[in-house]
């Protein structure tokens, strides 16, 4: 493929299904192992806004319908649909940093990883994901609930500015000032946003100078106990805390216990001293389960690059994944005490349920100008992983089991970012308030008319 793409043509550049590239470039544009069954007409990996440009023209004169993607991170694989044109912005991953304004300006391509490396020598910071390789492109257009996010707010906060081409063509700045009504949907909108997104003008946070982490693990038998302690703990804690209770169908045989399905609770604070962090982790440290645990850490520095590292250690690559959402008016004792039954029968020892406490500000100011909102007391996500092609049903099944315990009613709603979207065919329409779908369809009609974009993933 030519390294630029000729203005106005972009015949070259594409790969055609049947082309000898086409194979890879279809399966790369998924991080997940599982690789849905379905094929685009063509791909193609644009390097700048006019390549963007002049794919949508190429896609709208032959009546191409465009399917987009930034780090390929979405666990039900919604860049790959079945004909049209997927462009492929892995090219676009570009990461500055300004520290006279605390500002970054990034490709949507950039990773998690790669943002955090940029602003460590400044001494800022940004509520990256959680997993290092996660692209800001599609993790900030769901909202973004990364580290420090109790104390920051969603990632989708912080974007100042987004630079965007429209369905015809245009190439527009978007921001609280100009064309707010696009910038509001693309802090949230996710997997249906209707605009290809080329960067992304980012505020920063000073960097916190002492980031510390405890945390204890126990059998999953005692899960009753330690969801009610830890959630009481969580909410005690200073929002600079960031909880989270951790379900995992398989833990290693210690000297005090067997090997089985186990739950951890993780405590990071986030703090300007190795003094206010102690304080700020005393809560959930003074655990009243102490002699019931199998292991337990104390409260030790650590840096959002060994965060990355240790949660990259959650989710590793090449293996395969099926993932679902749940915001909930119930709480955390309710859905993990169901959950931890069917846990416990999982096909694959490395799945889990990851449940972090109040995982974004209480106060509505911080998720002021956004379509993110959470929709419950409690949120969870629940994820299959397993490496073995023969094990895909038995997992996929395993996943809607666990989710159908955690929310028997069905009432639930989601988070966008990490949905199972082929579940349900509302499971995007549940990850917002009515309000906020109904005005995203209306914006959908104003800036696409044409359906030039793909919308939401269904089954
Ligand atoms: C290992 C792992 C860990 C994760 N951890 C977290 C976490 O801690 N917090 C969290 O909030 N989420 C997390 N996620 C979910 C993640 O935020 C979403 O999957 C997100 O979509 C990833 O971004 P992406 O650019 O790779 O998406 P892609 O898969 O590339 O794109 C998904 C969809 O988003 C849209 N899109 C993407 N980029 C653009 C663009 N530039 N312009 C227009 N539309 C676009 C398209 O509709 C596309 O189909 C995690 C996912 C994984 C796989």
């Amino acid at each position: 493929m030519p390294d630029r793409m000729p203005v106005g043509d972009i015949g070259d550049a594409l790969i055609r299904r049947g082309d000898r590239d086409y194979d890879g470039a279809r399966a790369g544009a998924v991080w997940n192992g599982l690789k849905p069954e379905r094929f685009p007409d063509a791909v193609v990996r644009p390097a700048s806004d006019q390549d963007v440009a002049n794919a949508l023209a190429y896609a709208r004169s032959h009546g191409l319908r465009v399917a987009v993607r930034s780090g390929g991170h979405n666990w039900s694989g919604s860049p790959l649909r079945d004909g049209g044109l997927l462009i492929d912005l892995s090219r676009l991953a570009r990461c500055r940093v300004d520290p006279a304004t605390a500002t970054a300006t990034l490709g949507p391509a950039a990773t998690g990883q790669d943002l955090v490396a940029a602003l460590a020598p400044h001494g800022l910071a940004f509520p990256v994901g959680h997993c290092p390789s996660v692209a800001v492109g599609g993790y900030l257009l769901s909202g973004g609930l990364g580290w420090n996010s109790r104390a920051w707010g969603p990632a989708c906060a912080d974007v100042q500015e987004i630079r965007a081409v429209t369905a015809d063509g245009r190439t527009v700045t978007c921001s609280e000032s100009e064309n707010g009504d696009l910038f509001r949907a693309a802090r949230g909108a996710g997997p249906g946003f209707f605009a290809v997104v080329t960067g992304f003008r980012l505020g920063l946070h000073p960097q916190p100078a002492s980031v510390m982490t405890t945390s204890a693990t126990f059998p999953l038998s005692e899960v009753g106990g330690v969801t009610s302690w830890a959630v009481r703990a969580a909410r005690e804690s200073p929002p600079c805390v960031e909880t989270a209770l951790v379900l995992r169908a398989s833990g290693e045989a210690t000297g005090t216990s067997p090997a089985g399905p186990r739950i951890s609770v993780a405590a990071t604070a986030f703090c300007p001293t190795r003094e206010e962090a102690l304080a700020a982790l005393a809560p959930v440290h003074a655990c009243s389960f102490a002699a019931s645990a199998v292991s337990r850490q104390e409260p030790e520095p650590t840096s959002f690059a060994a965060l990355h590292a240790g949660a990259g250690s959650l989710w590793p690559p090449e293996h395969r994944y099926a993932a679902d959402t749940l915001w909930s008016a119930e709480t955390y004792h309710a859905l993990l005490i169901r959950m931890a039954g069917v846990l416990a029968d999982a096909p694959s020892g490395k799945s889990l349920v990851l449940a972090p406490v109040q995982p974004v500000p209480e106060e509505p100011a911080a998720l002021r100008n956004m379509v993110f909102s959470p929709l419950g007391e409690s949120y969870l996500v629940c994820y299959a992983i397993w490496d073995d092609p023969a094990a895909d049903e038995a997992n996929a099944r395993w996943l809607r089991e666990m989710m159908a315990a955690a929310d028997p009613s069905g009432c639930g709603g989601h988070y966008i970012a990490e949905t199972d979207l082929e579940a349900d065919a509302h499971s995007a329409r549940r990850s917002y308030t009515p309000a906020d779908w109904d005005h995203l369809q209306e914006l959908k009609a104003r800036w696409d008319p044409e359906s030039v974009f793909h919308t939401y993933l269904t089954p």
